[in-house]
Formats: C-alpha cells, sequence, structure tokens
C-alpha cells in the first residue's frame, strides 16, 4: 500500500528530524535542500532542475538509495 503524499510536493517535511522542512538553499556551488531545523539539524540533500524534492525521493527509493549519500555532509557549511 502506498502511503498518502503530502499535497504541497514543495512543502517536504525532513527525514532525520521530523521537524523541520526540508527548503530549497543556495550555496555558491549551486542549490540544494537543507532543514528548517538548520544548523541544529544538518540534513541536506541535492537539488535536481525540474524535480521537486518529492520526486527525487521517489526516484532514490526505486533506486535504493540511502537519503543523504548523494552530497557530502559538509557541503551546507557553505552557508555560514
Ligand atoms: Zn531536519
Amino acid at each position: 500500500m502506498q502511503s498518502k503524499l503530502p499535497e504541497k510536493k514543495d512543502e517536504f517535511s525532513c527525514p532525520s528530524c521530523h521537524m523541520g522542512k526540508m527548503l530549497v538553499r543556495e550555496s555558491k556551488h549551486g542549490k540544494f535542500y537543507g532543514c528548517s531545523n538548520f544548523p541544529e539539524c544538518r540534513c541536506t540533500h541535492k537539488w535536481v532542475r525540474g524535480l521537486t524534492l518529492l520526486e527525487q525521493l521517489e526516484e532514490d527509493e526505486r533506486k535504493k538509495r540511502e537519503f543523504n549519500d548523494a552530497m557530502p555532509i559538509n557541503f551546507i557549511d557553505d552557508l555560514q
């Protein structure tokens, strides 16, 4: 059975802390998703043009990938 999808695709709860939202952020390396609980939560995910995070997660699930392995965790340090 498939779970019910959120209506607003770009507002996706953080899979790490479950309290923040994954938001599109920008660094000198380009866009990426970061948790709104940053810096307490450092969960990030790559941003792909034309795809919502939810679509990316579904794609990743098909590839049986871990949520966080797309990007080194220190990437988000560029924000500081
Ligand atoms: Zn989080």
